[in-house]
Order: C-alpha cells, then sequence, then structure tokens
C-alpha cells in the first residue's frame, strides 16, 4: 500500500508554523517495517534548525501561549482532539505504515491520541495554586506557572500516544513545545503539528523538527533555551539525555523501559487473566514499554496457566500491520535482529509454544514469532533484561515473599498486576512492589490517560498522564506578601 497524500511536505520541519526544509537540506528515508520498502523522505533537522525552533517557541511563549487565558488554550486543545478523531482513517493508516502497528490498535492509539487532548483541554483551567496559613500580617499563596520552551524526545513504537501524554500536558499548562520525533516513524508526529494549525494553535507554539538523536535530539538536550526535557526511550538514550539536562540545570522526565510482571496467585480466575497474560506481552509486537514480559504463577496453578498461555500462543498469526493480524512486523531489520539474539541464547530454555508468521508476509519485513518459555531460571537475561520483541517468559513461584522478590528482581520498575481474590493480599502487594503502577486483576486498565504513569529504577523518573503530568509541566511559584 501506498503513502497516503499529505497536505504538506513530509521532509520539512514545522518550525514557527511554517513547513520548511532543514538548512542543510539533509533528509532520510523512511521505511515500511511490514515490507523494507521506501515510504518517503524525511527531513533530517540539525543543530540550527533545532536552534530556530526553539526561538519561535521563545517567542510565542511570551508573545502569546503564556498570556492567553487557560480556558482558550483547553478549547483549542479540545478542538485539536476533535479533528485528531475526524482524521482517524489518515492517522492510523500511517501508523500502520510507518510503525508497522496492526491497523486497529493503529486506531486504538488515534482514540487515545484524541482523548488526551480532550482530557488535558478540559484540564488546562483547573490548575491552580493554593493559600497559606502564616504568621500574623501575611497573606502567602502559591502560583502554578509553566516552565517556558518544553523539549519533547519521543520513540517509534507508540508516537502518538507519547505525543498525547507529553506535549499534550505541557500545551495545557501553557508551555511551548519543540518535538523531535523518532527517525524511524514520525509521519502521524508531523499530521498531528498539521492539525494543531488547523485546530487553531498559534503559530511557534508547536514546533516539530525531525532528525537522528545524535543530531537533532542532542542538540535538543544540550541547547540553553530548553527549560524541561521530556524523554521517552532507552535506558542508555536516558542517561545522555539526563546528562544535558544536569549540565544545563533544568528539569527532566525520564520515560525508560521495562520488564513488568504479572503476579498469578493460586485462588486468580485463569479465564479473566488470560487474555491480559498474554496481550499484555505481545501488544505491539512486545515493543511496548510496559509489556508484561515475565508472569509469575503459583506453582499450584503452574502448569494450567502454562497449557491456557500456550493455546492462546498457537492462533497468534503475525501479518504485514495492514492486514490487521494480532501481531505486525518489528520496527527494523536492528530490532528483529536485538530480538532474535535474545531467542537464540535461550536454546537451553522450555519453549513451550510459538505463534506464526503469516506465509504470504514480505520477505523483507521484520517478522518474528512470538515465543514462550517456561522454567527461566530468574538470573537467566531473558527473566532480567528489556527484550522490546514478543517474548515472554513464565516462572513459578511457591510463597507470596518468593513472588515479590522475583518481581522485584530486576533494575526496572514501571508496571506490575496481581491476579487475586485475596483483599489483604491485594493491600500487601501493592504496596510491596516496586513499580510506578500496580494493576489489581487486570493490567493495563484501558490505556489509562486519567492514571499517572512512569517508573522506578531504570525505569526512569517524573510522571506523565492523569494530572499529575500538569504539576510536572509546571514550576510553583511561593508569594509571600506582608501587610500590617
Ligand atoms: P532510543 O533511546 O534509541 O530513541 C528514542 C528517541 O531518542 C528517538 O527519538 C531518538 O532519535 C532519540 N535519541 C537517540 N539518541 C539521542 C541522543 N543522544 N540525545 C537525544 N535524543 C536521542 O530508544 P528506542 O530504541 O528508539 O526506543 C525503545 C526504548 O524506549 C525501549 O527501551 C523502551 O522501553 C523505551 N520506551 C519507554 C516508554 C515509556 O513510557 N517508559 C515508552 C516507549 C518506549
Amino acid at each position: 500500500m501506498s503513502l497516503p497524500h499529505l497536505p504538506f511536505d513530509p521532509s520539512c520541519c514545522l518550525i514557527g508554523g511554517q513547513w520548511r526544509h532543514p538548512t542543510d537540506l539533509e533528509k532520510l528515508e523512511l521505511k515500511n517495517p511490514s515490507d523494507g520498502s521506501t515510504l518517503t523522505e524525511i527531513a533530517s533537522g540539525n543543530e540550527n534548525d533545532i536552534g530556530e525552533a526553539i526561538e519561535n517557541a521563545k517567542n510565542a511563549f511570551d508573545q502569546c501561549w503564556n498570556t492567553i487565558p487557560a480556558a482558550e488554550r483547553g478549547r483549542i486543545l479540545s478542538n485539536l482532539g476533535r479533528l485528531v478523531l475526524k482524521n482517524i482513517d489518515l492517522l492510523s493508516t500511517l501508523e500502520a505504515l510507518d510503525v508497522g502497528k496492526p491497523l486497529t490498535q493503529a486506531q486504538a492509539d488515534v482514540r487515545a491520541l484524541a482523548r488526551y487532548m480532550e482530557f488535558y483541554g478540559g484540564a488546562a483551567d483547573k490548575v491552580h495554586g493554593e493559600t497559606i496559613p502564616y504568621l500574623e500580617g501575611y497573606t502567602v499563596y502559591t502560583l502554578r506557572e509553566p516552565h517556558g520552551v518544553t523539549g519533547h524526545i519521543v520513540p517509534w513504537n507508540y508516537p502518538m500516544q507519547i505525543i498525547g501524554r507529553s506535549v499534550g500536558a505541557a500545551l495545557a499548562m501553557g508551555n511551548t513545545c519543540v518535538l523531535k520525533p523518532a527517525e524511524e516513524a514520525c509521519l502521524t508526529a508531523l499530521t498531528f503539528a498539521n492539525l494543531a494549525i488547523e485546530a487553531g494553535l498559534p503559530r511557534g507554539v508547536l514546533n516539530v523538527v525531525p532528525g537522528l538523536g545524535s543530531t537533532a535530539g542532542a542538540a535538543l538536550c544540550a541547547h540553553k533555551g530548553i527549560n524541561h526535557i521530556s524523554f521517552t526511550g532507552s535506558v542508555t538514550t536516558g542517561r545522555l539525555v539526563q546528562a544535558s539536562a544536569a549540565n544545563n540545570i533544568v528539569p527532566v522526565t525520564l520515560e525508560l523501559g521495562g520488564k513488568s510482571p504479572q503476579l498469578f496467585f493460586e485462588d486468580a480466575n485463569l479465564e479473566s487473566a488470560l487474555p491480559f497474560l498474554v496481550n499484555a506481552g505481545i501488544q505491539n509486537g512486545g515493543q511496548t514499554c510496559s509489556a508484561s514480559s515475565r508472569i509469575l504463577v503459583h506453582r499450584s496453578r503452574y502448569n494450567e496457566v502454562i497449557d491456557n498461555m500456550s493455546q492462546k500462543y498457537k492462533d497468534l498469526i503475525v501479518r504485514p500491520a495492514i492486514n490487521d493480524g494480532a501481531l505486525g512486523p518489528l520496527i527494523s531489520e536492528r530490532q528483529k535482529s536485538i530480538v532474535e539474539d535474545f531467542i537464540s541464547k535461550a536454546q537451553k530454555l522450555n519453549l513451550v509454544a510459538q505463534g506464526e508468521i503469516d506465509s504470504g508476509a514480505p520477505a523483507k519485513g521484520h517478522y518474528v514469532a512470538p515465543h514462550l518459555f517456561a522454567d527461566v531460571p530468574e538470573d537467566h537475561i531473558l527473566a532480567k533484561d528489556e527484550i522490546f520483541g514478543p517474548v515472554q517468559v513464565i516462572m513459578p513461584f511457591d510463597t507470596e515473599e518468593e513472588a515479590i522478590s522475583i518481581a522485584n528482581g530486576t533494575d526496572y520498575g514501571l508496571v506490575a498486576s496481581i491476579w487475586t481474590n485475596d483483599g489483604a493480599r491485594q493491600m500487601r502487594l501493592a504496596k510491596k512492589l516496586k513499580s510506578g503502577q500496580v494493576f489489581i486483576n487486570n493490567y493495563g486498565a484501558g490505556g489509562g490517560v486519567e492514571l499517572p504513569f512512569g517508573g522506578r529504577g531504570f525505569s526512569g523518573h517524573g510522571r506523565e498522564k492523569g494530572f499529575e503530568a500538569l504539576f510536572g509541566f509546571s514550576t510553583l511559584k511561593t508569594v509571600a506578601s506582608y501587610h500590617q
């Protein structure tokens, strides 16, 4: 399938409300992961383009976005949410072609992006400071103010959802933005920015500079004109981003990887858990920061869970994204070889089930069948490292203490879930799990635009999503007035 017509030139950056080529006219090829073909060319922005984008964002902050009423900011974001939904066919097709995401999942991501705009549009005029009782003769209050120009670095796996939660919250609080989408997939970022203009977002409030991480991304993080950085991506890059932020002493939100566990106890309901045990691991081909790649099962139910998950795996067929299977291809040849390398290290493990690759899938697509391994030792690389592919491990436990120890035994701490009907155990474990989110008898809770999200340890720090993100994208000023 060829690329749909776009109402802008995808080899341009959006700077100050104008589509323009990068200053040195460098371009990158954008590939279709389903068949390896070239979709189009995109801009390879450099330090100059980033500098111009930041200057435009600063002007837009000073001249309008920080001063217009919060309700008006909210109205524009809500308009944008409606336009996103109106363009669901275009956006989901672009995401399927660009990311390799099955069409139904791409449509769900468009709805999530629209929901972020609706949520943050509605919240824009509802964040306020407080008055603080203090000494006689004083009136003390706090003001929540935007940081100024915020930088947003986004990966390729969920471009729309990640832009929604980070750019949406930043704009609602009155910040202006420079967005650097991933070089592997950036068409929905560009289309979203074009819709933002149509929705009435003033020029320069949202600027987009596509390009390489090592060039455009690094320049954005190092620039002294950036007042806050929101980064979603790998731990390795997260360290570099945090070092740049430290150099300029600016706050940074890091949303990094995960090795998220689901804990299935002896009294749990397998029928309701089963879709979550499997889907949370293989959704988006396992290329999800919150993918549940570890399934911990009480020994009394261990074989039953293995049998049921194995049955599900046999029905998993990997197809080209447009054909809308349970899984699509992985993003790139590089990602495919990383995942295959992990699988090759599992030769001695107990492979209990494997999905299938559709026989008609193009040879140049990046397809990997889902793999389910059982009896995986706690210290095996498959049980400890983030794979970012369709691979899950099942591990047995005998006691609650052992389950917690295994669950908390990696460097990560993003999401966890507990399957049990024992209320006291639910409360106990929710406290003990080292994790940014804990779900009880579910996993992921329908996307959770309203639910604060973020990690501990190598999963990062800071919170996005929900109301909490609005606090991260603002700074608090205390005003103490003395009057006799
Ligand atoms: P990555 O870190 O290589 O790239 C992510 C983004 O950072 C891209 O836009 C890239 O261009 C940019 N980048 C690369 N080098 C940079 C540099 N030196 N300075 C500034 N920016 C730079 O990550 P990836 O491999 O593309 O994405 C996969 C990783 O992202 C996984 O580890 C995954 O867990 C993580 N992730 C986390 C979340 C979350 O919310 N916690 C969500 C999605 C992905």
